[in-house]
């Protein structure tokens, strides 16, 4: 017997695609069934305040329609709609770069546990937080670290003594840090070095640590953020094995607003 349902969960919007005239596929991240993907028909729908009120990243209660292994939308219940997102291009930008990382973890590994709670955090700061780009990495850096890919900085990662340095080598291509020893260092190639200052290396141990709730919102100094950046742009472009490039506008603007022309 074909099993059909109503369902009622409340979710993340992390996607919408268009088709097709009027017609939507939604990326939902719900706290029930996980991310799930859900389609939306304009053409049916005499409703036009649903179509108004789909927009990306909002919190909401979905009512859907279950049939066959598929959703379908019939209602939603706006919790949180993030209005000052919408206005503001560098955020949604940040967004919509965790939100990709995010569904490239979940395409892999469906069952990763804790996806939910560490969107709705992470996203509530990237919205209200002073600094959206640094909370983005701090978010990216916590999220691959809890999906099973946690750089290694306790100790060097061959010999296992510990690193006293106040600069030390991150091996990108092993994903942790190692020491001066030349038996240490003769197998890496350079250019997949990259150097950190201790106060990092104690950042990201600090981060990896601390709960969701209090791990978005964490102050850097100006010198060390770039630093932080970039390492956190490197590390996960190579734990992924893919660029991602959605945040690459947002340094040019950077760089634009402060007057430096490359
Ligand atoms: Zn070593």
């Amino acid at each position: 017997m074909a099993k059909e349902n109503h369902i009622t969960t409340k979710g993340f919007i992390l996607r919408i695609v268009n088709y097709r005239e009027n017609n939507l596929i939604l990326d939902i991240l719900t706290a029930d069934y996980g991310l799930i993907t859900c389609s939306y028909s304009g053409r049916k729908s005499k409703n036009n305040s649903l179509r108004r009120s789909i927009s990306p990243f909002i919190f909401a209660e979905f009512k859907l329609f279950y049939y066959r292994n598929r959703y379908s939308l019939n209602s939603l219940d706006i919790i949180e709609s993030f209005s000052p997102l919408m206005e503001d291009l560098e955020r949604l930008t940040c967004l919509s770069h965790l939100s990709e990382l995010v569904m490239d973890i979940l395409r892999h590994q469906p069952k990763a546990s804790n996806v939910y709670p560490f969107w709705a955090y992470s996203s509530y700061c990237i919205v209200y937080q002073k600094d959206p780009i640094l909370t983005t990495h701090l978010s990216q850096l916590k999220f691959i670290s809890d999906q099973g890919f946690s750089p290694w900085i306790e100790d060097c990662l061959i010999c296992h003594k510990p690193i006293k340095t106040n600069i030390v080598n991150f091996y990108l291509n092993r994903g942790g840090v190692i020491c001066d020893a030349p038996a240490c260092r003769k197998h890496t190639a350079e250019s997949s070095i990259v150097l950190l200052h201790r106060t990092n290396i104690d950042l990201i141990s600090y981060l990896l640590k601390l709960p969701y709730e209090k791990c978005f919102n964490l102050d850097v100094e100006h010198h060390l953020r770039a630093e932080l950046l970039a390492f956190s742009k490197r590390y996960v472009n190579t734990v992924m094995e893919k660029e991602y490039k959605k945040l690459d506008i947002l340094s040019t603007m950077e760089k634009f607003e402060k007057g430096i022309y490359e």
